[in-house]
């Protein structure tokens, strides 16, 4: 899916990543005539750059991005408990990832476009929630859960 550039640094060889709104970092290497980059050498080309859109694969795997860590997580809900809002098609802010932890029984976990898709959750199987992606749940008969939310270790409390 594509994401926002917002903005760039350099990896321990020198080579730039762009800082996509997910969490996840790509290299933007200018190595010619394989990668042709030019405007990444300059401060001025990747300015330029800050809010143009990258294709990530990363989310399209639903991966959590390196260097996330948990800050809150909500109570348990079961099959009676689950609030509406997250039986509805919702999503979590820019930057925020969650992990959906099923304690017992089994959790549809269905999540829509542009991932579209749907797993059956259940005690060792969590799902994992891309930041700005609609996605909503359906308890399979009984179920207890709760959602772990990840984002940036470096952003203020
Ligand atoms: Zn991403």
């Amino acid at each position: 899916m594509l994401r926002a550039i917002d903005g760039f640094h350099q990896d321990e060889v020198g080579d730039w990543v762009a800082e996509l709104r997910c969490g996840h970092g790509q290299h933007v290497r200018h190595r010619p005539p394989f990668w042709v980059r030019e405007w990444v050498l300059t401060p001025e080309g990747r300015a330029g750059k800050v809010g143009v859109e990258l294709p990530c694969i990363l989310c399209d795997r639903f991966e959590l991005p390196a260097g996330h860590v948990p800050y809150k997580r909500t109570r348990d809900f079961d099959q009676l408990s689950i609030p509406d809002g997250l039986r509805k098609d919702h999503s979590t802010k820019p930057g925020v990832w969650g992990v959906i932890h099923v304690l017992a029984g089994r959790l549809r976990y269905i999540v829509e476009p542009p991932l579209a898709c749907e797993r059956l959750l259940e005690p060792g199987v969590p799902g994992i929630v891309v930041p700005e992606v609609l996605h909503r749940v359906v308890p399979e008969g009984e179920v207890r859960f709760f959602v772990e939310f990840y984002r940036a270790s470096t952003e203020p409390a």
